[in-house]
């Protein structure tokens, strides 16, 4: 169960995590202290996850659906080099706020942009002229399909796509729930059984975060 499950991803961060990360201690702080719901932020160890996986494919620049507090886009905007960039859009200007502050503080601020408003639209806004490398998608479940449509426009072949959520206790397996944030992710599943543009794979875990996992994707 879920205290098992926390206790051995805490097992794992004694060995594998600083003891003490100023700028992501004060990331959750802040964002507790705005009111914003923290728990669903990635886990500290999903963080790394990521951030090595920013490193090891050389990406530089990054977009991120879904901000909240900014923590996730701490690890991620780690991972960059000098001259890489990141974009985070968020829906609620109150998240933007938190998160803005915390990338300043984490000394992350002129490398990333946080854009305010629905990501739909902000995503048809942005031009594959310039295209991302890693794009993570970790917003709204309902509209996987449309950000992921998307984030296959605006990233370049070999761009990796990750989707956060998309095991949900294994509900999405489970004809019983028909929830919105399950319909969404299922909606997607369909449109990549059909998708010769991208190669797929999926990766469930558990932890302090239950029983849930990541979608992984790159552009062919
Ligand atoms: N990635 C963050 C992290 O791990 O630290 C957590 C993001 S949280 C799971 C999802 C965020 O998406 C919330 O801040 C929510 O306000 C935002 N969101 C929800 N609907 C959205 C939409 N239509 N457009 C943009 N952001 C949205």
């Amino acid at each position: 169960g879920l205290e098992d499950w926390t206790q051995a991803e805490m097992y794992m961060n004694s060995f594998l995590l600083p003891e003490t990360d100023d700028a992501l201690e004060m990331a959750t702080k802040k964002t507790v202290e705005g009111g914003l719901p923290v728990e669903i932020a990635v886990s500290a160890l999903q963080g790394k996850f990521l951030n090595l996986i920013v490193k090891t494919t050389g990406s530089k620049r990054i977009l991120e659906i879904g901000t909240l507090g900014g923590y996730s886009t701490i690890w991620l905007a780690r991972a960059l080099p000098e001259d890489g960039e990141l974009v985070t859009l968020e829906l609620e200007p109150t998240h933007a706020k938190v998160a803005r502050q915390n990338l300043e503080y984490a000394g992350l601020g002129n490398k990333c942009k946080v854009i305010v408003g629905p990501a739909y639209d902000s995503l048809k806004q942005l031009g594959s002229d310039e295209p991302f490398d890693f794009v993570f998608i970790d917003a709204d479940k309902q509209s996987s399909l449309q950000y992921y449509i998307e984030a296959k426009r605006l990233v370049g072949r070999g761009g990796v796509i990750i989707i956060d959520n998309v095991f949900r206790y294994g509900n999405v397996a489970d004809p019983d729930y028909t929830d919105p944030k399950v319909e969404g992710i299922r909606k997607l599943l369909k449109a990549l059984k059909e998708d010769r543009e991208v190669e797929a794979s999926a990766i469930g875990t558990v932890g302090e975060k239950g029983y849930d996992g990541f979608l992984y994707m790159v552009k062919v």
